[in-house]
């Protein structure tokens, strides 16, 4: 999962682009649910959020370091929810 740092800027321009409704705007600053986040994998082959922000404050979740298989079933779970 990918999570916001304290860089952001309060943009909104990430949220809407998040094929997985991940990102919220937290009490302070905009927040990514690491449990909704894939990475965009099963989505497009970017992160569609690093994609678009324009102060570069998404970096990867130190403590969410995810295989790309871990990844993919999490997208599947997610789906099969809908
Ligand atoms: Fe959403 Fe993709 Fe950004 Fe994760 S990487 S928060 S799934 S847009
Ligand atoms: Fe914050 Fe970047 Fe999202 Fe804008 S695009 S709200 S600066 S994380």
């Amino acid at each position: 999962a990918l999570m916001i740092t304290d860089d952001c800027i309060n943009c909104d321009v990430c949220e809407p682009e998040c094929p997985n409704e991940a990102i919220s705007l937290g009490p302070e600053i905009y927040v990514i649910d690491p449990n909704k986040c894939t990475e965009c994998v099963g989505h497009f082959d970017e992160p569609q959020c690093q994609q678009v922000c324009p102060v570069a404050c998404i970096p990867l979740h130190p403590d969410w370091r995810e295989s790309r298989e871990q990844l993919m079933a999490k997208y599947e779970r997610l789906t099969l929810a809908k």
